[in-house]
């Protein structure tokens, strides 16, 4: 059901969910089919950083070319519904941080990636922006702040506009 309220919300007809919802302190973002649904947080700390990868795993794992993600604290990220209904696919053969065992939680039903979890970063999940309901997020809060593996990126793409571009990995050497 598309609608946008007064407070510039703007929900569009995107899978089978018509639940979503954002407020000023949390949104949801649900898989495609509808049975998992998260709440996030959009303010710090719960909230810890936005960014677009076009590192080679990351094309891989989208099926796409690039993936645009958000990174928010476990203590602030709650399951509304189908935790149960998540499967998991980890492995460590990562293009980020040698040794480091990257977990992927899908929905066994639609197949969408909701979040990543890394042995590197404990105590914080990587979600997708393409996830979330609200769409008007992806431009306001949500909106990536750092572009890296700028280096692997498809070469008509020209990157995000506004945001910060890195060739490599931001986050530390690798
Ligand atoms: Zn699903
Ligand atoms: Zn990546």
């Amino acid at each position: 059901m598309a609608s946008t309220t007064s407070s510039g919300s703007r929900f569009l007809l995107a899978g089978q969910a018509e639940d979503g919802w954002s407020n000023e302190n949390e949104a949801t973002a649900t898989c495609f089919c509808g049975a998992v649904q998260l709440v996030f947080p959009l303010k710090a700390p719960g909230l810890v950083d936005t960014f677009i990868c076009n590192c080679a795993d990351c094309h891989k794992l989208t099926a796409s070319m690039f993936a645009s993600n958000f990174t928010v604290l476990d203590s602030h990220l709650r399951h509304h519904r189908g935790e149960e209904n998540l499967t998991q696919y980890a492995q460590s053969k990562t293009v980020i941080s040698k040794g480091n065992t990257m977990t992927n939680f899908f929905c066994k039903t639609c197949g969408s990636l909701m979040y990543r979890r890394g042995t590197g970063f404990p105590g914080a999940s990587i979600l997708r922006i393409g996830t979330v309901d609200d769409f008007n997020l992806m431009d306001t809060v949500l909106k990536p702040r750092i572009e890296q593996f700028v280096k692997d990126r498809a070469a008509w793409l020209s990157g995000g506009e506004g945001v910060e571009q890195c060739a490599g990995y931001f986050y530390g050497s690798n």
